[in-house]
């Protein structure tokens, strides 16, 4: 049993089916499906919907439990809240996002759609990453503040990179990079977020998540076991079979077959291994 917390349809024209493919290929579960809604300060284009809500929840349809939809909405939408109290009544979503928008991460807009989400008690993904989207990541130690009752969960470069406390944020400096190598400099933002606020978790998925645990593997395999039970095992891969299949010819290696095996390393039980892959994410999505 695996749940994926971090997977699209519409991401290089992956469809419902290709999601269902990937987690069974790696022994069955389910996969959390994140629409990013198309929007002038989203980050899919405004005439692209095949990231959008729609087909998170068509997915739900069809297959049931394996797909665990989120919603999403153009939070500059003049009924943005709006349309998320819809798709709350329609009692199929379990949490919001990807919020991946070109907004600060305190933006009024914001504030308001994680407040909502607390009342629902649902979690919200965000994409962090300087100067791109929720961009301010300075800013977020006081949202958390601000949202108690919320669950947030923290994703992409911004975020990943502040394990280190010498993350690198001046995206205008020549030697920026957004995804840093070598020895973590303890103690990072990240890493004291994780510590000291019960409402942020933190997705694993993609190159950021691997780089920041496997970049320097002595705190990486102590940072897994500190924060045991604030990890959330996710891919944001975009093969379709989970043996890097990215469609159009186009071979890679699965984010999985990458990520996996690093857990199995630093997880010193398998109970650890279990929160981490699972459990961790029944309980944040209430199943
Ligand atoms: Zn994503
Ligand atoms: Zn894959």
């Amino acid at each position: 049993m695996i749940i994926d917390f971090h997977t699209h349809i519409g991401h290089f024209g992956r469809s419902a089916e290709h999601v269902i493919k990937h987690h069974r290929y790696y022994g069955g579960g389910k996969s959390v499906v994140l629409p990013i809604e198309p929007g002038d300060s989203t980050a899919t284009d405004v005439l692209d919907d095949s990231w959008a809500t729609e087909h998170a929840l068509a997915a739900y349809d069809e297959y049931g439990d394996e797909i665990i939809p989120f919603c999403h909405v153009n939070p500059l939408a003049l009924d943005a809240l709006d349309q998320i109290r819809r798709y709350h009544a329609t009692g199929k979503v379990r949490g919001f996002g990807e919020h991946k928008v070109r907004l600060a991460v305190d933006h009024p807009i914001s504030m308001d759609i994680y407040r909502l989400c607390g009342e629902f008690g649902w979690p919200v993904l965000l994409h962090l990453q300087y100067r791109e989207y929720n961009y301010n990541f300075e800013a977020f130690e006081a949202v958390l503040q601000a949202c108690p009752e919320t669950v947030f969960i923290g994703h992409a470069t911004a975020w990943w990179a502040n394990v280190s406390a010498d993350a690198p944020s001046d995206y205008r400096a020549p030697d920026y990079v957004s995804y840093p190598t070598g020895p973590v400099v303890r103690v990072g933002l990240t890493d004291r977020l994780l510590e000291e606020y019960p409402n942020i978790y933190g997705d694993i998925s993609a190159g950021s998540g691997f780089g920041a645990l496997s970049r320097d593997r002595e705190f990486g395999r102590d940072f897994v076991r500190r924060h045991r039970t604030k990890l959330l095992w996710a891919t944001d891969c975009p093969c379709r079979d989970g043996e890097g299949n990215w469609g159009e010819g186009r071979q890679r290696e699965c984010f999985a077959a990458q990520s996996l095996p690093l857990l199995r390393d630093y997880c010193e039980s398998e109970e650890h291994f279990a929160d981490i892959t699972y459990r961790n994410a029944e309980r944040v999505l209430g199943l």
